[in-house]
């Protein structure tokens, strides 16, 4: 038993082309070429082979067919030849979680989808929709994550070596998967997943053709900013002209970066343009733009503590790893930062 698709994704994940695994693993090219076209199989000898060069059991090749995430399908924006590389073995990766999220089905039923489309809707407009489905009010929001794990949103971690790639999000057979980039701040964290929200209710119709992502990106900013600061509150609050400690006491308040309140400001003409440039220096001039000073904690998955931890806990990752022919440090990879490190 030889599955094509399993020795493609085991290469993408790790970035490689078929002319570098060929080399590392003393195979012709023309017989990997072969291999994942399914036009012949290696011999045993060959697989061990393999399965040393990509890291991965012998059996990994074995399990049944697995079914890779197409480009098209996650919201990701345009980007450079080699950014594009680490973003399909980020891909490949994104397939082997969601066999994880597979395992954890076998034994626990997780909540069911419900993340409403807006497709036709303006994304401010729609952002505060879906603020009033799920009767969030004028408040902030305490923890994202959590709010999206419960309208049945699956949580994971993308390889947070590659700090080029932001977060993503696709839907897989009616159900939305997000890819956090979890080496980021608390605050860009909690904009990463609203601005992924934006994209799961306006664009869930859409073939995300990464060519043509700059309106779309938008779109999802806009939904963004008004899902994490609504309109009307964030006018009853008198911020007109506002100083960076008004501004700063405000960030906290939402839960947002400085940079992403200052803009939300701006944007509801409550600072003027110099007032805005102004603050955009004093606060770079404060590292603000790259790290959150007095930021909070990132938020973490509760759904995951729960089906990992919980009292009647079954899915270790050690099991977890032993269903899916891994290593249990690749599939710990996963879930980086989104449960304690002793999982
Ligand atoms: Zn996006």
């Amino acid at each position: 038993m030889f599955t094509p698709s399993r020795l493609r994704l085991a290469r993408l994940r790790l970035g490689l082309t078929r002319t570098r695994l060929a080399a590392e693993s003393g195979m012709s090219l023309r017989s990997l070429v072969e291999y994942e076209n399914g036009k012949r199989r290696p011999t045993n000898e060959g697989m061990e082979k393999l399965a040393a060069a990509l890291s991965v059991p012998r059996e990994f090749f074995e399990r049944d067919p697995i079914e890779p995430v197409p480009v098209q399908a996650a919201s990701f924006r345009k980007l450079s030849k080699a950014t594009a590389t680490r973003r399909d073995a980020v891909l490949a990766t994104a397939a082997l979680t969601l066999e994880f999220y597979g395992a954890i089905e076998q034994y626990f039923r997780l909540p069911t989808p419900a993340v409403p489309t807006f497709d036709k809707l303006a994304p401010d407009h729609a952002a505060e929709l879906v603020r009033r489905q799920w009767n969030l009010g004028d408040r902030p929001i305490s923890n994202l994550a959590h709010l999206l794990e419960s309208k049945g949103v699956r949580l994971a971690s993308l390889n947070q070596d590659y700090s080029d790639i932001d977060a993503f999000c696709f839907y897989r057979d009616a159900v939305p998967y997000v890819f956090l980039n979890t080496g980021k701040t608390a605050e860009r964290q909690r904009f990463d997943l609203a601005h992924e929200l934006g994209h799961l209710v306006l664009h869930s119709e859409v073939e995300m053709d990464p060519a043509h992502s700059k309106a779309r990106e938008a779109e999802a900013n806009a939904f963004a900013s008004t899902f994490l600061m609504p309109e009307s509150a964030v006018l009853s609050q008198l911020m007109d002209g506002a100083s960076v400690e008004r501004v700063l006491a405000a960030r906290s308040y939402w839960k947002v970066s400085a940079m992403a309140m200052t803009h939300r400001l701006h944007e509801l003409r409550l600072l003027s343009d110099w007032q805005y440039r102004s603050m955009c220096i004093t606060l770079s001039d404060r590292g603000f733009r790259k790290e959150e000073p007095g930021g909070v904690v990132p938020e973490t998955s509760q759904l995951l503590r729960k089906v990992m931890f919980g009292a009647e806990a079954r899915v270790s990752i050690r099991n977890a790893a032993k269903e899916l022919e891994l290593d249990a440090a690749e599939v710990r990879q996963y879930v980086r930062h989104l449960v304690p490190t002793s999982a």
